[in-house]
């Protein structure tokens, strides 16, 4: 790690996306802390190019060459210095450079998982946002972070609230390890950690029947009632899938047992999850549902920073409501919590099947209710492995799983 410098470099991965832009949103705020190395994107030119002329970083990464050369070309029209780099290769390279302090994982699915694991090899901090990248490799993921001193604070919400829930030792030792020298509690004991709850909003369908289900448009999936956000995890909360993967993503950074790990809607999203202690005491953290407030205290921490975000106001909330989740109109949650239960690469299978069969609903391909039952079916038809202890082998259960979800879906018609 570069500690030299008071200026954090940060390279953002998913700059062009629904955390992208709430991270730059912040980091716009604090130019004295935060530079901006490099930016990276999928295959959006237009989105890519007005970040490069705005935030003018070293490097700009796309997908394909294609993308890489029509950016290239554009900046150079703009007199706009930023080189441009492709694939991998060059996601690897802005993720490894030792100029980079902090890496921020807002790729959307396994598609992160590569660079995301490199910034922990490379004991960068990191600012973990793709929880996909952690429900496939979990164990991996861990020990990257700790063999390699990184610092992995999570982004997303409910994740980020526990961890300010959690007694500061115990982060300390399972997430920032370079951090500190302190001997690791016992959980069980002095801790007193008796279980987590993550809350949910429950979605845009929460009160619908099963019958209604069925007949769910894309359009009415990724409308979500309080967050703005990706598609892919717009409609993972409307199946409650992204709930699922949360409690997979919550049992590994809090090293948790997963029967301790609880899921409770509340439709406000102002609870953004809890934590239940052995003498009574709950803590909560709260906020206006605003992805800026999670950012920031991942970029800052320790200290805390101002995110733009409104304060809460208690008076205009006034009423906090909780549910118990439905999990016969909502299967998804069920099979994450059998896919921990099995464990090996049964979390990469449901992963995988999932990320198939969502991009097939939004294609229009199969209906709202077939995402679980592909994923279930997937999950039967796959052999799950119990040694996922290289990338290599994660990668291959991704791509045995994902062959197997495509065929059922061309079986379907
Ligand atoms: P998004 O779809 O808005 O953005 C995804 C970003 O990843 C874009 O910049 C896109 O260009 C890039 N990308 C997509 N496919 C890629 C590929 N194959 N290779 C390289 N880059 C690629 O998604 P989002 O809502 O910002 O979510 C990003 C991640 O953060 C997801 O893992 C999601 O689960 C997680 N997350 C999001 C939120 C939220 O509020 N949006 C909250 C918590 C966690
Ligand atoms: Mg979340």
């Amino acid at each position: 790690m570069n500690h030299n410098s008071d200026i954090l470099q940060i390279t953002l991965l998913g700059a062009t996306g629904s955390i992208g832009r709430s991270t730059l949103d912040v980091i716009s705020r604090h130019s004295e802390r935060y530079k901006v190395y490099a930016l990276t994107a999928n295959t959006s030119v237009n989105a890519m190019a007005k970040l490069c002329l705005q935030w003018q970083p070293e490097f700009a990464v796309m997908s394909d060459s294609s993308s890489a050369e029509q950016l290239s070309t554009r900046l150079q029209q703009n007199d706009c210095a930023t080189r441009v780099l492709s694939g991998e290769a060059g996601l690897l390279q802005v993720v490894e450079s030792d100029i980079v302090n902090c890496v921020v994982a807002a790729i959307v699915g396994a598609a992160g998982l590569v660079p995301s694991l490199a910034a922990a090899k490379a004991g960068k901090r990191v600012l973990l946002a793709n929880k996909e990248a952690l429900v496939m490799s979990g164990k991996l993921f861990m020990d990257t972070v700790r063999e390699n001193n990184a610092i992995l604070m999570p982004v997303d919400s409910e994740h980020n609230a526990i961890f300010q829930c959690m007694p500061a030792e115990l982060n300390q030792h399972r997430l920032t390890s370079s951090q500190s020298s302190v001997k690791m509690p016992d959980l069980s004991s002095n801790s007193g950690i008796e279980r987590i709850w993550l809350t949910a909003s429950g979605g845009p369908f929460r009160t619908w029947s099963a019958a209604q289900l069925h007949d769910v448009t894309p359009e009415q999936a990724v409308n979500h009632p309080n967050w703005d956000m990706g598609k892919k995890i717009s409609v993972d909360s409307a199946t409650l899938m992204n709930k699922g993967l949360e409690l997979i993503e919550a049992y590994w950074l809090f090293d948790m047992d997963i029967s301790k790990i609880d899921v409770v809607i509340h439709p406000q999203s102002i609870i953004h999850s809890m934590v239940t202690y052995n003498d009574g005491s709950v803590l909560a953290q709260l906020g206006n549902p605003d992805m800026r407030t999670p950012i920031a205290h991942s970029l800052a921490w320790p200290d805390r920073i101002d995110s733009g975000v409104e304060p809460l106001n208690i008076f205009d909330v006034a009423k906090l409501d909780f549910e118990k989740p439905d999990i016969k109109c909502f299967p998804c949650l069920r099979l994450c919590y059998e896919a921990v239960k099995t464990g090996g690469s049964a979390t990469v299978v449901l992963n995988a099947a999932n990320e198939i069969a969502v991009a097939a609903f939004l294609d229009g391909k199969i209906g709202f209710t077939d995402i679980a039952r592909l994923i279930e079916q997937t999950l039967e038809q796959a052999s799950i492995s119990e040694d996922i202890s290289s990338l290599d082998k994660i990668l291959h259960a991704d791509a045995a799983a994902r062959e197997i979800t495509v065929n059922r879906i061309l079986n379907l018609h």
